[in-house]
């Protein structure tokens, strides 16, 4: 495997291309971080896994990725436009507490699922609200270029000035505007964007500053130019986000930063699809934001939640059933008991071929699944339990499913393999033998149970 044949899927060419880092072996990547108003959504956490995956590949193929991911602790209106209420503010009248209150605590309980899903934590994270200064600098600049115009609750960006606006979505920006029928308010044209908006009422919000054209606070997009700029520079090799920043967030950013530096901002846009839950969207009317703690209530470790996403690649929409994540969780307890069958691995050659197999997979565009093949391929095969483990231990690093973990802990080889021979029988629904198992493993003094994340022994 060598360095240039690390393929990715541009959103800006809508092609698969080869990464060609400007400064190899250095690569810069951006990753648009959350919005702590709320506790993070696994639909989130399969856009941070698709990004974690990203940072451990390129360090497989011999990079040094430079990650920098923002914590969006202000600005993010709750229709993702210009409209509606900061994210932050109706968090704080939900919980009765201040939107700095809220800012901490969720930004700490993303950080908690940094760690539970095995996700590594950015070089640098850095706080929208610590770098006011630097966006507000940012927005002088487009200033002074000529970008921006002032109405009554803001300043905004001019879309119009920029002919090229809305490539990444590619948006039919003359249509759109023709398109009109609602009001666009004072705003000159439907793509323009709030650079400033001013916080109109004293005291009515908790999150304020001043600036040179009034009190108020900064749009949701200018965050991500000025900590890019500062962090990385004019010129970055791999911008990421969800697949709903390809319309609105990321052109903008883009606007603003291009406008400036007269630079293109990233050179390869990635965008992981939407998680579906049920086969629709994610929404608190049907009850179905699920979050880590709706995983862990039924018994499901989030690293099943974790390979359950490896099986389908980041660019394809993935549903998210109950059934699935049950399923994932059973194959992680069987590539558990492969890892610990033996207490070190032992690499042979016979393996070379299969890992360049995955290396292949992997430098396709990510393509998880196909990973996760070679990986069964692997346990499936005639080799021994040591190369196995080996085999286990290298992929595990793009894998990143704790391993080692112990489920079943000090549980006799024979329950082992028993559990293990019931979970076959279970699969091919051979119910008659799984009862027989079950009798065997409760001879032996051990009750095997069965729950949600799959089968639990109890010494009698
Ligand atoms: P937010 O906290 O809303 O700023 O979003 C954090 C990240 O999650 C962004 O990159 C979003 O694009 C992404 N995201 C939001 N909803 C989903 C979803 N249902 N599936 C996958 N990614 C999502
Ligand atoms: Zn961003």
């Amino acid at each position: 495997m060598t360095k240039d044949s690390f393929k990715l899927t541009n959103t800006l060419s809508r092609s698969l291309e080869e990464l060609r880092p400007l400064h190899a072996p250095e690569v810069l990547v951006y990753t648009c971080g959350p919005t702590v108003y709320n506790f993070p959504h696994i639909g989130n956490i399969r856009t941070f896994i698709f990004e974690d995956v990203l940072v451990k590949s390129l360090r497989r193929f011999g990079y040094a990725p430079k990650r920098v991911m923002n914590i969006t602790d202000v600005g993010h209106l709750t229709d993702d436009a210009d409209e509606g209420e900061d994210k932050m503010e109706v968090g704080a009248r939900r919980e009765g507490v201040t939107a700095w209150d809220i800012a901490k605590k969720y930004e700490e309980a993303f950080l908690d699922d940094l760690a539970a899903f095995q996700l590594e934590t950015p070089e640098i994270m850095v706080r929208a609200t610590d770098t006011i200064q630097e966006q507000i600098q940012f927005i002088q600049e487009l200033e002074s270029r000529g970008f921006t115009y002032r109405t009554s609750d803001g300043v905004y960006f001019d879309s119009s000035k920029v002919p090229d606006y809305g490539k990444l979505a590619r948006l039919d920006v003359a249509g759109l505007q023709e398109g009109i029928r609602v009001a666009v308010g004072e705003k000159r044209n439907k793509t323009d964007f709030a650079l400033w908006k001013f916080s109109g009422e004293a005291g009515k919000r908790h999150m304020e500053w001043q600036s040179p054209w009034g009190v108020g606070f900064p749009g949701w997009h200018i965050e991500c130019s000025a900590i890019i700029r500062s962090t990385l520079g004019d010129e970055i090799d791999i911008h990421c986000g969800g697949a709903d920043h390809i319309f609105v967030h990321h052109p903008n950013e883009m606007a603003q930063s291009e406008s400036v530096t007269g630079k293109p901002l990233a050179r390869m846009w990635l965008h992981s699809e939407f998680l579906l839950i049920d086969g629709g969207k994610m929404s608190k009317s049907l009850g179905n934001v699920y979050t880590r703690a709706d995983l862990e209530e039924r018994g499901i470790d989030p690293l099943a939640f974790r390979l359950f996403t490896y099986s389908a690649n980041y660019r394809a929409r993935l549903n998210f059933t109950w059934e699935g994540v049950n399923s994932a969780a059973a194959q992680l307890r069987r590539l558990r008991q492969h890892y610990q069958a033996v207490a070190e691995g032992e690499w042979t050659e016979v393996l070379n071929s299969y890992q360049e197999r995955l290396n292949a997979a992997l430098a396709d565009d990510m393509n998880m699944s196909v990973v996760l093949a070679v990986v069964w391929e692997v346990l499936n095969a005639d080799l021994t339990p040591r190369e196995k483990r080996a085999f286990l231990e290298d992929a595990g690093t793009i894998l990143s499913l704790d391993l080692g973990k112990q489920e079943n802990q000090g549980i006799p080889e024979e329950v082992s393999r028993l559990l293990e021979e019931r979970e076959k029988a279970r699969a091919d629904q051979d119910w008659d033998r799984s009862d027989a198992l079950r009798n065997q493993m409760a001879d032996l003094g051990y009750h095997v149970k069965d729950t949600a994340s799959g089968q639990e022994v109890l010494k009698i």
